[in-house]
């Protein structure tokens, strides 16, 4: 039985990424208020936000500081662009603090509203600098199966999942996908993480050559795959890759929109896992999610290429309205000053052992295994573990734990088999032991339910 607000919700709102056919039967979990890593329904019931949103909102909720950099901007300059020789001190001063930050040598900045944005932007650079560098074959880009890089046409093309993909006429022509590094799954039977890292560079490099490496301009990866399942790649992966793009002059794209701003603990996921990227783009923790707030960091050579085709043919024919917009922009910069002086970096890298073993021992059971993490990870349920056998995904066992995890107050999202955790990066030990034993709960009657269905 829906509440009034759930019927008028499922009534009008079209909800991205749900089950438009079980959404208006099912009913939807409305949010009120929020404090730390806590969110409260209109109910007032509270859960553990074990999903950072939407692997966002790395500062919690409540942040009276971004509030107060996003209303002084606010009354200051609400809007102002960055169109045709304008701009202002908010942008100014990001743009440099994210030059500062990145994980490679960087020359300017070019700010977006979201992540998707950004890997359109970037696809679009990719082609652009191409033609200006007078190689117009040069355009394919390859992703992985099971990334996930985003939803506008490009971004979608990039992502490696099929949903979507299927009945959006995608992905576009131009674009490739690459073996998925997810050594559980797709590993042979006996072959070590740096055996089966070598035998996808391997497999990429083949990829390339069939291409032809002429035709073939870059190779976009999350550093530690998301969406897709949270996959931390095997040992080596970056290492044995990155030869095979050095080789093939094909640029690395580091998509950072999860990983970026302390995920990994580090500023970038390039940084810990290896990566050499030519770009990166970034969003989601940019602002701690408090207001939407993307951008694409680009080296030297591709300012140059930029420059010197304006230098040709006058306008760079690219921007949004809200490219570099002053209030996502100021809350940007506060975002940053907080991570600093909190030192985000040093906080995550001190809890991830803890949130490590915790999540490890819900996967050391015999219908679950919990991959390598970092201060994200999942927890998989499998149909038979020694057989590696999923389950029928009408069973849909992983959405049902979520649903008891609801109910248990706790906040995660299934992905597939896998039940995602990706909480705010302030979270303590303390809220890491409630939101593991909440999960463990979760789990148990998840089993339980799977237990009773199959006697049935
Ligand atoms: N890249 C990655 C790695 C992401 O996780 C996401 C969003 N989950 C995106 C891009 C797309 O970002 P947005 O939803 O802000 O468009």
């Amino acid at each position: 039985m829906l509440t009034n607000l759930q019927a008028r919700d499922v009534a009008t709102v079209l909800h991205p990424y749900s089950n438009l056919a079980t959404l208006p039967s099912q009913g939807t979990l409305i949010l009120e208020r929020g404090q730390g890593v806590y969110v409260h329904d209109v109910e007032g019931k509270p859960y553990i936000e074990g999903m950072a949103g939407l692997w966002c909102n790395a500062l919690g909720h409540g942040v009276e500081e971004l509030v107060e950099a996003a209303a002084e901007q606010m009354r200051k300059l609400p809007f102002a662009h960055l169109f045709t020789g304008k701009s202002h001190d908010p942008a100014i001063a990001l743009a440099e603090k994210l030059k500062e930050l990145a994980p490679m040598k960087a020359a300017k900045v070019f700010f977006t509203s979201s992540g998707s944005e950004a890997n359109d932007t970037q696809m679009k650079l990719v082609w652009y600098v191409n033609n200006a560098l007078g190689r117009p074959q040069k355009k394919k880009i390859i992703s992985r199966i099971k990334a996930y890089h985003g939803v506008t046409i490009a971004s979608a093309s990039l992502t490696g999942l099929p949903n979507n993909h299927i009945d959006f006429d995608l992905p576009l022509s131009s674009v490739r996908h690459a073996g998925c590094p997810h050594h559980w799954r797709f590993g042979h039977e006996g072959e070590t993480e740096a055996e089966f890292s070598a035998r996808l560079a391997a497999e990429l490099d083949a990829q390339i050559e069939a291409e032809g490496p002429e035709t073939v301009a870059a190779f976009i990866a999350e550093p530690v795959m998301g969406a897709g399942g949270v996959i931390v790649p095997p040992e080596g992966y970056f290492a044995a890759i990155q030869p095979i793009l050095e080789k093939h002059d094909v640029m690395l794209i580091s998509d950072e929109v999860i990983c970026g701003f302390g995920r990994l603990g580090e500023w970038f996921g390039a940084t810990k896992l290896g990566m050499k990227p030519d770009t990166v783009s970034v969003a989601k923790a940019l602002t701690s999610s408090y207001i939407p707030l993307g951008a694409v960091i680009i080296p030297d050579w591709i300012d140059e290429a930029l420059v010197a085709q304006s230098a040709k043919i006058g306008v760079f024919g690219h921007g949004f309205t809200y490219s570099g917009h002053p209030v996502a922009a100021a809350v940007g910069l506060k975002t940053l000053e907080i991570y600093e002086r909190i030192n985000i970096l040093g906080h995550v890298t001190d809890i991830t052992p803890h949130f490590q073993k915790r999540l490890k021992a819900l996967g050391d059971h015999p219908g679950r295994r919990s991959p390598r993490s970092r201060a994200c990870g999942a927890v998989e349920v499998v149909a038979d573990k020694a057989a590696k056998r999923a389950f029928d995904p009408k069973t849909a066992v992983a959405a049902k734990v979520v649903a008891f995890a609801q109910d248990e107050g706790l906040i995660v999202r299934a992905i597939g088999d896998a039940v995602a955790v990706c909480p705010p990066l302030v979270i303590t030990e303390a809220e890491i032991d409630e939101l593991f034993d909440r999960l463990g709960r979760a789990l148990d009657r998840g089993e339980e339910w799977v237990r009773k269905e199959r006697s049935r």
